[in-house]
């Protein structure tokens, strides 16, 4: 076998075998497989997709390729949740908490800012301090103490994710519903979970646009997670707008705190990140055994911001992980960038759409995101929205307010930014933020 043969295969649309699958995926692994020749074999699966034991096979190899940590130790359901990706999509932050607080065990792996969405890890780790390489004696012991953990690939789980994520950032083959499936479910699966609630974004800021991409994609995962016997729920939600008010790392961890602590979210300002983020809980504390159903897991997931419970139990996450829980409980500490720039509006009427790849992708060249494999992130740059779809907007009012500390961003960032908001004459037709899940019983509509 040469890697040669098997992207030629793969590229002229065969199947490839679990021999063969397992060959290139632990020759990368090793490193006997270069980059380059991974990058075309992924730009094949891209273009010619994986059949159905195909995926399987993929994701089980991924798994696979690290260890499976045992968390049998710990008493109750285990359950995780993960999203897709979308731009400002902080649901993670906020959610594990409330669900911990709850008394559901979260174990959770997340993974960095990927095309033009955000990571998990990348917005933990603006935390001065913030550690997410625990090893796993450490991610086994956090969890056993709070019951909840929040950490990166090591490369001892899914290293064949960990490395395949980072390249395929860059070589533009993360759009495919076979390599989303394996990276996503070889993470979980080998995180030591129970149970599995998953986001399926849909829209233009998502990597599934179409509702029918997005559906095919909640049932791989679904199909993958039943078959390693994890109980799987996909909801499919909407990331044609970004989620909250903000983009970039450390502003992320801001907004996710101020919902915590329930300063924003019930109305107004993160309604649509908080009815994301309860719904989500809602579903994993039944997973969790905890709730009868998803709409009783909604009513305690909301008592648990409310009663301060799950703003406690992320101050808790901070300290056992090495962070510095004081930047938390004083976020006016944290140093500010050096530049700070309101884009306005230049006529009025409604926000009639704000175009999510774009600010992802300003947030990213304003620091916030990697350009390439090893580039430094800038924790404060980022994107604050002050204007979302429906608001009213008058000329010369702030759109948004971008942050960075690279000067020679701002001019293209600002054009970009007011070109991503179309101002309407009328007010657009409110979309419902869930559309619709899917479990082993086939897709649902939502409420
Ligand atoms: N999230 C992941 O973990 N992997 C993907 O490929 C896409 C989103």
């Amino acid at each position: 076998m040469t890697a040669v043969e098997l992207i030629r295969k793969k590229r002229d649309g065969a199947p490839l075998s679990e021999e063969e699958l397992r060959w290139m995926i632990s020759g990368y692994v090793r490193g006997a497989i270069p980059d380059y020749q991974i990058s075309a074999f992924l730009m094949a699966c891209y273009f010619r997709g994986m059949n159905v034991e195909e995926t399987l096979t993929f994701t089980k190899l991924m798994l696979h390729s690290g260890e499976i940590v045992d968390l049998s130790e710990i008493p109750g359901v285990k359950v995780d949740k993960h999203s897709t990706g979308g731009v400002g999509d902080k649901v993670s932050l906020i959610l594990a908490p409330i669900v911990a607080a709850c008394g559901v065990p979260v174990p959770m792996i997340s993974g960095r800012g990927l095309g033009h969405t955000g990571g998990t890890l990348d917005k933990l780790e603006s935390i001065p301090g913030f550690r997410t390489n625990l090893t796993i004696s450490e991610y086994k012991s956090v969890i056993k103490e709070i019951g909840l953990v929040m950490i990166g690939q090591t490369n001892q789980l899914a290293p064949a994710d960990k490395k395949m994520y980072a390249l395929r950032d860059v070589t533009a083959t993360v759009e495919c519903i076979p390599l989303i499936a394996g990276s996503i479910m070889s993470k979980k699966l080998a995180e030591g979970i129970d149970a599995l609630v998953l986001d399926v974004k849909t829209g233009r800021g998502a990597f599934m646009q179409t509702n029918q991409q997005a559906i095919e994609l909640a049932r791989t995962l679904v199909r993958i997670g039943n078959g390693f016997g994890k109980e799987t729920i996909a909801f499919i939600t909407d990331m044609s707008q970004p989620l909250g008010t903000t983009i970039g790392n450390w502003l992320e961890v801001v907004e996710a705190i101020e919902c915590l602590r329930g300063a924003r979210g019930r109305t107004g300002e993160s309604a649509d990140l908080m009815e994301v983020t309860h719904v989500l809980a809602g579903a994993m504390l039944m997973l969790g055994k905890k709730a009868r159903t998803v709409a009783e897991g909604i009513d305690q997931s909301r008592r648990a911001v409310d009663d301060g419970s799950a703003y406690r139990k992320f101050l808790q996450l901070v300290a056992a992980q090495g962070g510095d829980a004081s930047a938390i409980e004083s976020l006016e500490k944290y140093p500010l960038p050096k530049h700070s720039i309101e884009v306005k509006a230049t006529g009025s009427g409604y926000v009639g759409e704000i175009h999510p790849v774009e600010l992802g992708l300003t947030s990213i060249n304003l620091g916030a995101g990697r350009a390439r494999i090893d580039d430094a992130i800038d924790p404060k740059a980022g994107i604050l929205l002050k204007k979302k779809v429906g608001d009213s907007v008058a000329d010369g009012e702030v759109l948004a307010v971008l942050q960075t500390n690279n000067e020679s961003a701002i001019e293209l960032a600002r054009k970009r930014i007011q070109d991503a908001f179309r101002i309407h004459s009328t007010p657009p037709k409110r979309k419902p933020l869930i559309l619709s899940y899917v479990d082993k019983g086939g897709v649902k509509t939502w409420m």
